[in-house]
């Protein structure tokens, strides 16, 4: 289609990579940012990337947060990192609410989330990158077909829930934007000061 320009995405999880894991976060002000993640979504973004985040948020499912919450929350990650968009799963197949039990198609490691965000901003998956702390955000990364990139930060250090392996290993969302930066470079894409 004509007038369409379809740009790569760098996919994040959000628990472990852009804030810290804490188990299932129930209120806004629990929500603990990591300090250097705002820069690391700007480079993204200068990078050429689009920066959308898919998490899983089974509390919602639990009966723990409110989906209201959750999206008091979405707000303030966006306007706190610069992400352009964040995409949920409320669902999990034992939720305690009746409304939320199901065995849905977006909790990771399926794709749905990612499929509607490259629908909703013309994504081009070729050329895009998952980063997450957990084996599932991996697993979500393959199956789409995207580069991923395992971190150390969150769960990353602990062992994966299943054997699956990451085509790249970072400490943090730092050395993963710098692994990115450098991929980039290598392939004559784009020259950094
Ligand atoms: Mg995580
Ligand atoms: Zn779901």
């Amino acid at each position: 289609m004509e007038g369409l320009r379809y740009r790569p995405a760098v996919f994040l999880d959000r628990d472990g990579v852009l804030t810290e894991e804490k188990g299932y976060i129930t209120r806004t002000s629990d929500l603990a940012i990591y300090p250097y993640a705002r820069r690391c979504v700007a480079r993204i973004r200068e990078m050429g990337y689009l920066a959308v985040v898919v998490s899983n948020q089974a509390a919602v499912g639990m009966g723990l947060l409110p989906e209201k919450t959750l999206r008091e929350m979405n707000e303030k990650l966006r306007r706190d990192t610069g992400v352009d968009a964040v995409y949920y799963c409320p669902h999990h197949p034992k939720a305690a609410l009746a409304a939320y039990r199901l065995d849905c198609s977006c909790r990771k490691p399926a794709v749905g989330l990612f499929r509607r965000a490259a629908a909703d901003f013309q994504i081009d998956l070729s050329g895009s990158y998952m980063i997450g702390d957990r084996a599932s955000d991996i697993l979500a990364g393959k199956r789409l077909g995207v580069k991923t990139v395992l971190l150390e930060s969150g769960y990353g250090m602990e062992r994966l829930e299943f054997d699956i392996t990451p085509d790249y290993h970072a400490q943090d969302l730092r050395e993963a934007c710098g692994l990115i930066a450098g991929i980039l470079q290598e392939r004559g894409l784009v020259w950094e000061k």
